[in-house]
């Protein structure tokens, strides 16, 4: 048998290894979330190594555990392999091939998530349908959406996201997606993509997969770069508010909330913010391709409401806060000021956390968005973080979190209109405790 490049204390396959795991077809990385019967993989962190917590996880009920350091051996349940994590993401790739499913994958700046959980809901209308778990979204992630793979699975939808050049090309060739999208080529991960040039070669390596192997890309064909790139390609499946060669879908704003018009219909939307036009618009594209009734397209849609602090809208105390404290970047920082100035309320009070690797553009990225903020007339605006510190502008700024809820305490607000942004790391829903 060939040995796939692997090294094993009991000889096996990739192809024997699959077979367990048809058998066992549960993985589990975690011994903190060991279910019973679940293979275990060893993975190594900065802070931890996994081949330490095998024998752990043995006994919590997974029923082999895949290691990759001798020394961990427990005799008849471990499986010795060079690396654990390549054996996870070649074990995917087998999974992937051995399935009938057709594979979505997807990246882009902004609104990944978002948009996954959208064509999730539309395609479950009439598919056996998986995606990405929450995040799970890089090359850990990517191995374990696709070993979630059942055998009646239709459809698989994988998030695939990146900071660096190659991660996407590597994410590419594990999923193999029969098609893809990128949402958008914004100003995120800066520092590690090399500028807004070095962010669309990277997303775009999602292209060069697809049309290096003659898939079908979806697209915004409204978006003057991926017009661009996809000019010669005769495989793609877009929208667009206007040209007849694409499915028409055309966004009605409305207050709060996005509705959005295709075919006759309009679709009230739970989603806040002219940036989730997109995220719809592409969600529907699917459904109309794979043909999903159009009422049911609808339905999904209307039914979908975000979580995760993903532009939620909470009433509180007489506030109504529109809370996008998930992530931000320059791009959806802009995306959230424009939206929060058309939609309609009284005392409007933005509430904006530093962005967070942007590298040498940081200091240039944070002064834009201030300067933004006076032009779009935001009056009441409290800037959280050092970055925010450092920029000129009239507006009160804070250097810590306790600063503001020290400040709010002394100072409550009247009821009001609220936007909160900031990057992950600002954890900035902790303001919901205070307002
Ligand atoms: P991550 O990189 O963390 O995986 P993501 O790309 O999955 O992020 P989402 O989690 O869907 O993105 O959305 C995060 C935030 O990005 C939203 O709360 C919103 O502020 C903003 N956003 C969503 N869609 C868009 C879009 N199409 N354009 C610009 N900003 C967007
Ligand atoms: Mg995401």
């Amino acid at each position: 048998m060939k040995s796939q490049g692997f090294f094993y204390l009991r000889p096996m396959t990739l192809t024997a290894l699959h077979k367990l795991f048809l058998e066992h077809p549960k993985i589990c990385t975690d011994t903190r979330k060991i279910e019973k019967g679940c293979l275990f993989f060893a993975l190594k962190g900065p802070n931890f190594n996994g081949n330490a917590f095998a024998s752990n996880a043995i006994e919590k009920g997974a029923v082999h555990a895949v290691i990759d350091e001798k020394e961990f051996h427990v005799e008849g349940k471990t499986i010795l392999v060079e690396n654990a994590l390549e054996t996870l993401q070649k074990l995917s790739i087998y999974h992937r091939n051995y399935s009938n499913a057709k594979v979505i994958s997807l990246t882009g700046s902004n609104g990944k998530t978002t948009t996954k959980e959208l064509i999730h809901a539309v395609l479950s209308k009439k598919y056996k349908t998986i995606a990405t778990k929450g995040n799970l979204n890089n090359h850990i992630g990517v191995p374990l959406t696709l070993l979630s793979i059942q055998p009646d699975t239709e459809m698989a939808i994988v998030e695939m996201g990146a900071n660096h050049q190659g991660e996407i090309a590597f994410l590419s060739g594990i999923s193999q997606p029969d098609y893809g999208y990128i949402t958008n080529f914004g100003k995120a991960h800066l520092e590690g993509f090399g500028g807004v040039e070095g962010v669309i070669k990277g997303k775009s390596e999602l292209y060069n997969y697809l049309l290096a192997n003659d898939r079908y890309v979806f697209m915004n064909a409204d978006d003057p770069i991926q017009r661009q790139k996809l000019a010669s390609y005769t495989k793609k499946i877009g929208f667009s508010t206007h040209d007849p060669q694409y499915y028409i879908i055309r966004p009605i704003m409305t207050n709060p909330f996005l509705e959005v018009a295709f075919d006759d219909l309009q679709v009230k939307t739970q989603l806040i913010g002219e940036y989730n036009f997109t995220n719809c618009a592409i969600a529907i594209t699917m459904g109309k391709y794979f043909n999903v009734p159009v009422e049911d397209i609808k339905k999904a849609i209307e039914a979908y409401r975000p979580q995760n602090n993903r532009s939620e809208v909470i009433e509180k105390n007489g506030h109504r806060i529109i809370l996008d404290a998930y992530n931000a970047n320059p791009t959806s920082m802009m995306a959230a000021l424009n939206s929060f100035k058309a939609i309609e309320g009284e005392n409007k009070v933005l509430f904006l956390g530093d962005m967070f690797e942007l590298g040498d553009a940081a200091h240039e990225e944070h002064q834009k968005i201030s300067e933004a903020i006076g032009n779009l007339g935001f009056e009441t605006a409290y800037l959280i973080g050092d970055n925010f510190g450092k920029t000129e502008n009239g507006y009160p700024k804070f250097e810590s979190f306790d600063e503001i809820r020290d400040y709010l305490t002394k100072h409550p607000l009247p009821p009001s209109t609220i936007l909160i942004k900031g990057s992950r790391g600002m954890a900035l829903e902790r303001l919901l405790e205070i307002l």
